[in-house]
C-alpha cells in the first residue's frame, strides 16, 4: 500500500472504502491485524514521542483521521485521496460484516455506551454479531481479565475506544495476548453509535470544517487543538527533510 511520511508517520494513502476493504482481507489471516487513524494532534505526539511513532508505524492499516492529515500530505506532494476517519471506516466495515458470520467485540466508552450502541447498531445491521461488550473504565490489574473476555467471546475483530493515545497503547500491549484478527483504535466512535454524541452535519465534514464543529460542541478541546498550527508549521519546515531522505 502507498504510504506518506508525516513527520515520521507513515499513513496509507487509502480511501474509507479501500481501508474497509483492507480490513475485510485481515480476517484471512490468523494473526492480529492493528489498525490506527491518526489525526494530527497525535501525529504531533508521536512527533514528540519516538515510540509512540514506531508503534504507530508498526500498524498493519493506518489511515488519515482528520483534514490536517490530508493537507499535510498534499503539501508533502503525496495526497491522501480523502480523510479516512476511523468511525466511517468502521461504518462500511459493519455494513461488510452484516453479510458474514464475522464476530464483533465492542470495548469502551462510560458504561452503558456499549450495551447502547450494540441496541442501536443492531437496529441498523439486523445480521451483525456482536458477541461482547465492555466498557473502558478499568484498572491496570483488570487489563488482563478483559483480554480473556475479549479472547473467550471468540470475536474476529473488536473496536478498542478508549481515546487516543491511549487505545493504540492498550492494543499494542496486548497484542500477543488478543486472539483477534482485527483490532482497531476507533476513539468515540461507541458513543456516536450510541447515539450520545452527534456527529458534525456532513456540510461541515465536507468542508474540512469538522474540527470546528467540535470546537464549538465540546470547547475543553480547545488545548488539544492549539498543537494544529504546531503541526501545519512542522510539516512545512521539516517535511521536506522527512521526504529527502526517505524516511
Ligand atoms: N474513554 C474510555 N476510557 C478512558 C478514557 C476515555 O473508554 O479511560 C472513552 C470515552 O468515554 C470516549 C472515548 O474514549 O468514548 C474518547 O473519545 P474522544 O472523542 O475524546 O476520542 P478521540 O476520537 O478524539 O480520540
Amino acid at each position: 500500500m502507498d504510504k506518506v511520511n508525516i513527520l515520521g508517520v507513515n499513513v496509507d494513502t487509502v480511501t474509507i472504502s479501500e481501508a474497509a476493504d483492507t480490513i475485510m482481507s485481515f480476517f484471512n489471516e490468523d494473526r492480529l491485524h492493528s489498525v490506527y487513524t491518526p489525526n494530527s494532534e497525535i501525529i504531533m505526539h508521536a512527533y514528540k514521542n519516538p515510540a509512540f511513532a514506531e508503534l504507530l508505524n508498526s500498524a498493519d492499516l493506518l489511515t488519515a483521521d482528520g483534514i490536517g492529515v490530508v493537507y499535510a500530505s498534499k503539501i508533502l506532494k503525496k495526497p491522501i485521496k480523502e480523510r479516512a476517519a476511523g468511525y466511517d471506516i468502521a461504518r462500511q466495515v459493519l455494513s461488510k460484516m452484516n453479510d458474514t458470520d464475522h464476530k464483533l467485540f465492542l470495548f469502551g466508552g462510560k458504561p452503558g455506551v456499549a450495551e447502547e450502541a450494540k441496541v442501536k447498531l443492531l437496529q441498523e445491521y439486523s445480521n451483525l454479531n456482536i458477541v461482547g461488550l465492555r466498557n473502558g473504565y478499568f484498572k491496570v490489574e483488570e487489563e488482563a481479565e478483559i483480554v480473556e473476555e475479549i479472547n473467550n467471546s471468540g470475536a474476529d475483530i473488536v473496536f478498542v475506544c478508549l481515546g487516543a493515545p491511549k487505545q493504540e497503547e492498550w492494543i499494542d500491549k496486548h497484542s500477543k495476548e488478543l486472539n483477534v484478527r482485527v483490532a482497531m483504535g476507533i476513539g468515540g466512535s461507541l458513543d456516536v453509535f450510541a447515539g450520545r454524541v452527534e456527529r458534525a452535519p456532513e456540510i461541515f465534514c465536507k468542508t474540512g470544517m469538522e474540527w470546528f464543529y467540535r470546537l464549538c460542541k465540546e470547547p475543553w478541546r480547545i488545548g488539544r487543538m492549539m498543537e494544529l498550527p504546531k503541526f501545519a508549521a512542522a510539516v512545512i519546515t521539516k517535511g521536506k527533510r522527512y521526504k529527502q531522505n526517505g524516511e
